[in-house]
């Protein structure tokens, strides 16, 4: 973590809570979950320009947290210290709401470990090259080196390091593990959206 006092430097990402449908192929209208969002108090006033801090994370709307965001989202740990004002060069709390991406998309980063085989257990070693044409084309066929099943590589095992999906809504800045959806978080997407939520951590 870089001192905020040297200015000019960056700090590193902290991570990010990403929740995304449990099917990666649903697309629900990005309005409908915005205005509920709102409405919940989970979502603040839309931020503008400064959000992109690190210019690394999807682009999209950016929005500050609302008042019910702590009610909303569960942290664990003691002395969580939660930074809200906008801040261009160190981490501060806010939601980003990526566009709808054509096919499922990967959200994945340097805390994602090679996912699994659902058969066999065994290991995708070089997924990281395969990334590069994950993004501009869906895949329906990842053939697993160790028992030769094949399935598409959102149905691999990416355990709570990495995931696939059309529409996410991103949770920044939060060390991977440090935060949670509620029950009461998830029925609310679910309701908004007429399907289910899952939730995974990246860190850039
Ligand atoms: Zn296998």
């Amino acid at each position: 973590m870089a001192s905020a006092r040297l200015g000019a430097v960056i700090a590193n990402h902290t991570g990010r809570l990403i929740l995304t449908t449990e099917d990666p192929n649903a697309s629900p209208d990005g309005d409908a979950l915005i205005a509920a969002m709102a409405h919940a108090d989970l979502i603040g006033e839309r931020l503008e320009g400064r959000s992109d801090r690190l210019g690394t994370a999807p682009s999209g709307a950016a929005y500050c947290i609302g008042a019910s965001f702590l009610r909303l989202v569960s942290f664990t740990g003691c002395a969580v210290k939660i930074a809200t004002a906008p801040d261009p060069r160190s981490p501060f709390c806010h939601l980003r709401f990526p566009p709808l991406a054509p096919h499922p998309r990967l959200y994945a980063g340097r805390n994602t470990r090679p996912p699994r085989c659902r058969d066999c257990r065994g290991r995708l070693e070089d997924w990281r090259e395969r990334t590069a044409r994950w993004a501009s084309q869906p895949d329906q066929g990842v053939t697993c080196p160790s028992c030769g099943a094949t399935r598409p590589p959102w149905q691999w095992d990416w355990k709570e390091q990495g995931g696939f999906g059309r529409r996410a809504i991103l949770i920044e800045e939060v060390f991977p593990g440090e935060a949670m959806p509620t029950d009461a978080l998830l029925d609310l997407l679910q309701a908004a959206s007429g399907t289910g939520w899952r939730h995974f951590y990246v860190r850039d």
